[in-house]
């Protein structure tokens, strides 16, 4: 177990999800498992991309999202937006993708959605760039604000793995069905993920609706506020705690 973990553990934070590891492809499974075949990892481009983008610091990963066109998502956007914030956060908040607005200004969370974000904020005392970073799981605006599909979600991960890597939160919100499920690659309602400590990857993560969702459906928006008083109490233990520093 890593220390991490065993911190986590002790404050009775164990996680309940981990993201799951990508599957291999059957071939190879098969090959392995016969003995065919060498037990290094396969390479392939994606892995060499991740492994690419994994290295990068601020400055590259900057400049390799606003140059990306590894998805079709690139196609109809105005600007990848890449994510706003204190680079050295203790809260990482992480919605689905850019909309219209936030397309335009290339600055996550700035519509209607946006403005609920920050009053959300402003409820547990935190400020937009203030010791909070806010991201998307897709850099770029999927069409008719649809929710991004797996595959694109898939080619953005590197980026937001390495955001999260770069900022070393302490711990993450996820904003809704789609951050949930590619964060914890689990199918899974917010239903049944709020109110947990789960994890991504080692950091503390906790689950709630996407502010446009609440935008929609105002009763319940006392459901995000118990979320959020979570989110508050979840940070004083890890912050207590003192074995997880920043
Ligand atoms: N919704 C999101 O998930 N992200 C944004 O940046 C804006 C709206």
């Amino acid at each position: 177990m890593t220390r991490r973990a065993l911190v986590l553990a002790e404050l009775g934070l164990t996680p309940l999800w981990v993201r799951r590891r990508t599957a291999l492809p059957e071939k190879e499974t098969a090959a392995r498992s016969a003995g065919l075949q060498d037990p290094a990892p396969p390479r392939s481009d994606a892995n060499d991309r991740a492994a690419q983008i994994g290295a990068m610091d601020w400055p590259q990963l900057k400049s390799s999202v606003a140059a990306c066109t590894s998805c079709i998502l690139h196609k109809q956007r105005r600007q990848a937006v890449f994510g706003v914030g204190d680079e050295r956060a203790e809260w990482l908040f992480i919605g689905e993708g850019p909309g219209a607005e936030e397309d335009a200004r290339g600055e996550p969370f700035v519509g209607q959605a946006g403005k609920l974000l920050d009053n959300m904020l402003a409820a547990i005392g935190l400020k937009r760039g203030d010791n909070v970073y806010i991201a998307n799981v897709v850099k770029c605006r999927p069409p008719g604000n649809r929710a991004p599909e797996p595959a694109e979600a898939n080619t953005c991960e590197p980026y937001l793995s390495r955001q999260i890597e770069l900022i070393k939160p302490r711990l993450i919100v996820a904003l809704g069905k789609i951050a949930a499920q590619n964060l914890l690659g689990a199918e899974a309602t917010i239903a049944s993920l709020r109110g947990r400590t789960l994890a991504y990857r080692g950091t503390p993560l906790i689950v709630t609706y996407h502010p446009a969702y609440l935008l929609r459906n105002l009763t319940d928006k006392a459901k995000a506020w118990e979320d959020l008083c979570f989110a508050v109490d979840t940070m004083k233990s890890l912050k207590q705690s003192g074995l997880i520093p920043k």
